[in-house]
């Protein structure tokens, strides 16, 4: 039981007092919570977390994926200061702010050719309610309406946000079956990976083989499919799952030659975390709609964006009367402190020249890479510019792996934090998703306490 007794309110709870709340008060986001060992950090400074006795941890996952620039960065703080001295929120119901209209200006300066909108949100799912929403609607209004047009297909081991649209696309079983019963139906294709394929494709033909797959559906289903929604490149959620090189290009001219929109969901891979601002442009890629969060206010503020095209934008066009309206919205989508966060965000990628950096960095972790992929219980290892994901199994050649109860990627962060690194696996999958600006003695600390961490946990 839980300390309930009144206390005065200038005495600061003690560590332990922190510790039993954490434990019986807060229920923690995708946390077993009888499990939970509190993890409390008082601050941080860079890439490093302090806990309440000042000890220091290296951020292995930049805060959950999005601390791009790491944290305390003084350029945001001061925008996010200087913001607060101005006004800290107004709605964008019949309202507007300089900050937020020119973050708005910035973002589609940034992103690939086409996408001339931005309609602000606060989370990763909400961005791409937004986009499925839109996508509908789109098709519902359009010149040559095709009101059939009201599926989407989606991949599985996708993974979108947890709001229950985004749960409907999303495939990821352990996280989404449980809500079944409450979702919509969606056309649902093979996760593109390239390790456990199917008998006869290879790494080589992956690519085609999956990309068939779409285009029989897309051949056959095209006049109900309104979208396609993709997380370009990899999968992150379900297991930093890398899709083969040209999948994505492949999937943009199949959904243009059906006449089908792509929706692009880069809240976990855009702003900077491939190597380039979005990783649609990896491949070359302008889709419908761009979904981002996470790293847009360099993890600081919930702030999200979803990017649409002009041709989208026009069919919403139209008198208050004739229902064209979007009727969508969030209480604090494009709130002003957290649009100064992101336009300071993307200030400091140029002062800094954060994607110039980059190279030396995803070249290092290359090289631990390869070590790391040469141990017996490491199945596979995945990169994906600043993103690694080392998928531990009990058998390197039938591929099988270990029980998910054995919690082996756990086993690895814990291991980890006792070096003095912050790690949070997927699974049986270890993850490294360092801030951008990381040091390369830093990412040396990271590797190598994983190295040390998958000798620990594999024995
Ligand atoms: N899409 C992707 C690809 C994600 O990785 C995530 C979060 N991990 C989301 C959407 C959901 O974002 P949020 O948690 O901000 O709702």
């Amino acid at each position: 039981m839980v300390d309930d007794s009144p206390r005065p309110a200038d005495e600061s709870p003690t560590r332990e007092q922190l510790e039993a709340w954490d434990r019986e008060l807060v229920w923690h986001a995708f946390t077993q919570m009888t499990e939970h060992q509190p993890f409390i950090i008082q601050r941080a400074e860079g890439c490093t977390l302090y806990d309440l006795e000042g000890r220091a941890y290296l951020d292995g996952v930049s805060s959950l994926w999005c601390n791009v620039h790491g944290h305390r960065h003084p350029t945001i703080d001061a925008a996010i200061r200087a913001q607060l001295d101005q006004v800290a929120h107004v709605t964008s119901l019949g309202m507007a702010h300089p900050t937020t209209i020119k973050l708005a200006r910035r973002l589609v300066d940034l992103a690939p050719a086409g996408l001339g909108h931005v309609f602000f949100s606060d989370s990763g799912a909400t961005a791409v309610e937004v986009a499925l929403k839109m996508a509908f609607q789109f098709w519902q209004q359009c010149e040559q309406p095709q009101p059939k047009k009201t599926k989407y297909l989606a991949f599985e081991n996708a993974y979108h946000g947890d709001t229950l649209g985004s749960v409907s696309v999303g495939g990821v079983p352990r996280f989404h079956e449980m809500f079944r019963p409450l979702l919509f139906e969606v056309l649902r294709l093979p996760s593109p990976t390239m390790y456990r394929l199917p008998t006869n494709v290879t790494r080589e033909n992956a690519c085609e083989y999956f990309l068939n797959l779409v285009a029989q559906v897309l051949e056959h289903q095209h006049a109900e499919i309104a979208a396609v929604i993709v997380e370009p490149l990899m999968q992150c959620a379900a297991g930093m799952i890398l899709h083969p090189p040209g999948f994505l290009r492949g999937l943009r001219e199949l959904t243009r030659q059906h006449d089908v929109l792509l929706i692009a969901d880069e809240v976990a891979v855009g702003m900077g975390r491939t190597g380039r601002m979005f990783a649609c442009q990896q491949e070359d890629v302008q889709p419908d709609l761009l979904c981002l969060a996470k790293g847009i206010t360099g993890g600081y503020l919930p702030l999200a964006a979803t990017l649409a095209t002009d041709r989208i934008w026009q069919a919403f066009l139209g008198t208050y009367s004739s229902s064209r309206t979007f009727f969508h919205g969030h209480t604090y989508g494009g709130n002003p402190l957290g649009a100064a966060a992101a336009l300071a965000t993307l200030d400091v990628f140029e002062q800094e020249q954060t994607l110039a950096n980059m190279p030396a960095k995803i070249a290092r972790l290359q090289e631990y890479l390869a070590r790391i992929a040469l141990h017996p219980n490491v199945g596979d290892v995945r990169q994906l510019g600043l993103i690694a994901g080392i998928e531990l199994v009990r058998d390197r050649v039938t591929q099988e792996p270990f029980p998910w109860g054995e919690r082996r990627g756990q086993r690895v962060c814990n291991h980890a934090l006792t070096r003095g690194v912050w790690l949070r696996p997927l699974g049986n999958v270890v993850v490294m998703m360092p801030p951008l600006n990381i040091k390369l003695e830093e990412l040396d600390r990271i590797c190598l306490a994983v190295e040390e961490g998958i000798e620990v946990a594999t024995r």
